[in-house]
């Protein structure tokens, strides 16, 4: 068998952390077994779906690199294969036309409640051997509905979740067709997954209730039954559904925020799934081991700490010169000037380390490129009288010596010496006169960046 998944996305918001945890692990499956990943555009409630949110779902799924082998295939570019197959189904006797008004559904809905019943439909229309039908009545469209199983149930043994029964009695002659021809949600959804041969369904738990309809539709057509799995949901840290106020949903907030795909990726595959104690992987480990053994079925909790913490690791590995790339526009933005100031990627490198996004790697890559202005207050604290002459001293010796960290380190050790002084006593003022700020990496390589010239122009206007 051909493994084949899907990630079937309706394009009425961005796509958000669950939906790209669904489409990560549809993923890695099909790539898992060098199968197939097919991407399909649900996009049949025309009153919700936009083109933009299309175009978000495909922005995220590019971010993340999770490519699809076929598709995007869109279900409104479909309606005759839907026509064609409900035609078929009506011919077959596995569906059938049904003339009663939803007001007329309604009372008859109305009925059972009072009666204490579960309400659905009677009947009234669905043909058996032997029953005479009502007189079609003049002038009305009919719906088709599909004509689900009276008896027995639907057992499915769900990946994720184990075994699920549900009794037929418990399911409605579900309308696959509206007075207009329009087809419904779970028929399309039926449909799509019979045409195009998907073998592993991996969907969010929202949609339990709709496989065994899908599954009743699949049988009457007589389709090959994928397997289900139904991922939990994602919770914020409160226990409560993950939504904005826990942060960003959107997975395009992230790269905004200054978030790498890797770091997404291996916290999303983590989220749901597990491999031993693995918490740090790449996408070639990920799609190595991912298997529906390990996922995990109660829902997952989001945790902000851990995705950053992910993220200043990714930052840490990364490529200086792609680092550079990222936080370029954000320094620019920001007012910075790069031109005539010590390499960006050289700067990185010096400050990646705890770095837990890209705009905090901006950030502290910044006091690079803008003139320093450092606080007065701060300054006389600082730049005291006693201070005062070591610092000269140190700039007149650093016109002399080669310019490089460890040559830059025995400076201070000479003039600290020399003038009977603690480190922090010339290196606070140091940091203030060059940088315009305290905190700041290692004083001898943030001198040894900024070049002999910068750093004697800065001291020489402080002294
Ligand atoms: N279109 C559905 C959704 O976005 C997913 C349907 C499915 O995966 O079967 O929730």
């Amino acid at each position: 068998m051909t493994v084949r998944t899907r990630f079937a996305p309706s394009p009425t918001g961005f796509l958000h952390l669950g939906g790209a945890r669904t489409a990560l692990y549809s993923w890695a499956f099909a790539r898992h077994f060098g199968g197939t990943f097919v991407l399909r555009i649900e996009d049949t409630d025309l009153e919700r779906s936009t083109p933009e949110a299309v175009q978000a779902i495909l922005d995220g799924m590019q971010w993340l690199g999770l490519s699809h082998d076929e598709g995007p295939f869109y279900q409104m570019q479909r309606m005759d294969r839907y026509r064609e197959v409900v035609a078929s189904m009506l011919e077959q006797g596995t569906a059938y036309l049904c003339y009663c008004s939803p007001d007329e559904v309604e009372a008859m809905r109305e009925r059972m409640r009072a009666a204490g019943d579960k309400p659905r439909y009677d009947g009234t229309w669905r043909p058996e051997p032997g029953k005479e039908l009502p007189p079609v009545p003049e002038g009305v469209k009919p719906v088709v509905r599909f004509k689900n199983p009276l008896d027995g149930e639907v057992t499915w043994v769900d990946v994720v979740k184990g075994p699920i029964t549900i009794a037929n009695k418990e399911l409605d002659d579900l309308i696959i067709a509206r007075p207009d021809g329009t087809p419904t949600y779970n028929f399309c959804v039926s449909v799509d997954d019979w045409d195009m041969k998907i073998t592993h369904v991996l969907r969010g738990d929202d949609h339990v209730n709709n496989t065994p309809r899908q599954i009743n539709i699949l049988n009457a057509l007589g389709a090959e039954l994928p397997q289900y799995g139904h991922l939990p949901m994602i919770l914020g840290a409160d226990g409560a559904k993950l939504s904005k106020r826990h942060g960003a949903v959107s997975v395009m907030e992230y790269p905004a925020q200054g978030y790498l795909p890797e770091a997404m990726l291996n916290y999303l595959a983590r989220l749901g799934w597990s491999h031993g104690d693995d918490e740090i992987f790449s996408m070639e480990q990920f799609t190595e081991w991912f298997n529906l053994e390990h996922l995990t079925a109660s829902a997952a909790q989001f945790n902000p700490e851990k995705l950053a913490w992910l993220n200043n690791h990714y930052i840490k590995l990364a490529d200086n010169e792609r680092l550079a790339s990222l936080v370029r526009p954000v320094i620019e933005r920001e007012g910075g000037v790069l031109d005539g100031a010590p390499a960006l990627p050289t700067v990185l490198a010096l400050v990646k380390d705890r770095a837990h996004t890209v705009n905090e790697l901006a950030d502290t890559a910044m006091l690079f490129y803008r003139a320093p202005k450092p606080d007065a207050a701060l300054l006389a604290q600082h730049l005291t009288d006693a201070v005062r002459p070591a610092l000269a001293a140190f700039a007149e010796r650093c016109k002399e010596v080669e310019w490089s960290k460890a040559a830059i380190a025995a400076l201070f050790k000479e003039v600290l010496a020399a003038h009977g002084l603690k480190m922090p006593q010339i290196a606070m003022p140091l940091r203030l006169l060059v940088t315009g700020q305290l905190q700041t990496p290692a004083i001898d390589a943030v001198l040894e960046l900024f070049g002999r010239d910068t750093v004697l122009a800065r001291i020489g206007k402080g002294l």
